[in-house]
């Protein structure tokens, strides 16, 4: 269907070639006898040859103004080359080109995310050697990191490559110009890792001081706690929005537009906030872990099956797998879920992961839908129940376990962030689908060097993009 056998030519050695990676298609390959990248289309209509893009950018200045709203949010990041190797900024143009609005040229190319509400210009100055990454939208947090971990990738195809990551002066002169200070990135990070933190630091121009964290958020992942305040505060206004509307409704038999595009954008900005989440998560569980070394897929859920009446130790738990599509975690309803006995030993390794999942599974918002097949009332209302048996089965927790002494044990697992629980989990897994079936969900390498293990509509997204590109 995607036409023409792998590509094996030259080094194109590329991590969904690994084994036991599903087959990779021959989207991207070198032309023969030439070193230009030809990165065919997802429509296979045409193929993209990004070092012969035009240097004349086209006409993308009013996506970009009109994506300058009050409501929403810019990030910018600046990258200072101290040499420009000839695949910047055109790699990352072909391994982000799922996000294409055909806007693109040899320096600078314009992206929006498949929620049409975030925009992101990438542009390169040859001049200053200097590469810059904004982002627009009411929450570009999310969309900011996945381009980001993108541009990354790309230069770490040059190692040794002299780079200064910098975040310009957010302030603004009264004539309105924008402040030409700019923040090392990673002097920023430092002191916020200092005990106790500079929390501020002074802008030369401006002689003012800023708040360093202010100026890391959405360029640094927020921790989780900061994540779950937004998550819920964001899931109340929509609540109390939704409310409105059908009260409105009633009494007028009518809807009214502002109040429905009013929570259009709010679920838009909630279902970014849900997606960073998510993909937070997923990340601090595969902290430098490798393709090889992300075994089986992380996101589990629990259910409690046969209680007993002496309390949890010796009832049965039924763990659930989820597909881990950033922002749209959904149940497989076709899975034969895993059964487990509550031990004093997999009740320490099922019930604080359960607590882990759940801190993130509370915000899941039933977006995926119609697309992967299943309506969303059933997405919702399998949710719901997973949440709850979840929340029963974790405040249940401490006192079954207290009984038999082991109840400091727990609680300290509760409270660390290491990755001891999730390598308990991944142990038990492991012994549960000694086959390594998982439900039927794949492990899937993004282009920005992520893995995720995906059901089979999900993965097809994926398929045929760079999961690592050709090095030279
Ligand atoms: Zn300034
Ligand atoms: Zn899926």
């Amino acid at each position: 269907m995607h036409g023409g056998p792998p590509c094996r030519q030259g080094a194109e050695a590329t991590r969904a070639h690994a084994p036991g990676a599903p087959p990779h298609p021959d989207r991207l390959h070198h032309a023969k006898g030439r070193d230009h990248l030809s990165y065919r289309t997802a429509d296979d209509k045409g193929s993209l040859v990004v070092e012969l893009l035009p240097w004349d950018p086209p006409e993308y200045e009013p996506v970009w103004k009109a994506a300058a709203r009050s409501s929403h949010r810019e990030l910018v990041l600046r990258y200072r080359l101290h040499t420009v190797p000839p695949g910047i900024p055109t790699w990352f143009i072909a391994r982000e080109h799922r996000f294409t609005r055909d806007l693109h040229w040899r320096t600078g190319v314009l992206l929006e995310h498949p929620d049409r509400a975030h925009v992101a210009l990438l542009t390169m100055d040859r001049l200053t050697k200097t590469v810059e990454l904004r982002v627009r939208g009411p929450y570009p947090q999310d969309f900011f990191a996945v381009l980001k971990d993108g541009f990354e990738e790309t230069l770490e195809r040059y190692p040794g490559l002299g780079i200064d990551r910098l975040v310009p002066c957010p302030l603004t002169a009264s004539d309105g110009t924008s402040c030409p200070h700019e923040f090392r990135h990673e002097q920023l990070v430092s002191r916020i890792g200092l005990i106790p933190p500079r929390e501020l630091i002074e802008c030369p121009i401006h002689i003012a001081d800023l708040d360093v964290r202010q100026l890391l958020q959405g360029i640094e992942p927020p921790d989780q706690q900061r994540s779950e305040r937004l998550a819920q505060s964001v899931a109340a206004i929509v609540l109390r929005q939704t409310e409105q509307m059908s009260l409105q409704a009633q009494q007028t038999k009518q809807f009214n537009r502002d109040v429905l595009e009013r929570l259009d954008e709010i679920k838009i900005k909630q279902d970014a906030i849900a997606a960073e989440q998510q993909r937070t998560f997923l990340a601090s569980l595969r902290l430098q872990q490798s393709w090889q070394a992300v075994q089986c897929p992380s996101v589990v859920t629990m259910e409690h099956v046969r209680r007993r009446a002496g309390g949890l130790l010796g009832s049965v738990v039924r763990l659930h797998l989820y597909c881990e599509a950033p922002g749209q975690w959904h149940h497989l309803p076709d899975a034969v879920p895993y059964e487990v006995k509550l031990t004093p030993e997999t009740a320490a390794t099922v019930l604080p992961y359960a607590q882990k999942i759940l801190s993130v599974l509370k915000y899941v918002v039933p977006v995926a839908g119609a697309s992967i097949g299943i309506a969303s009332e059933d997405l919702a209302k399998h949710l719901k129940g997973a949440v709850e048996t979840m929340e029963a089965l974790v405040a249940g927790l401490p006192e079954e376990l207290a009984d038999r002494g082991t109840l400091d044990g727990i609680r300290s697992m509760i409270r660390t962030a290491s990755g001891a629980e999730f390598r308990a989990m991944h142990q038990l897994l492991s012994t549960l689908d000694p086959k390594q079936i998982w439900g039927g969900l794949t492990k899937v390498p993004t282009p920005e060097g992520h893995v995720y293990w995906l059901c089979t509509i999900h993965a097809d997204q994926y398929r045929g993009l760079p999961g690592e590109l050709p090095q030279r």
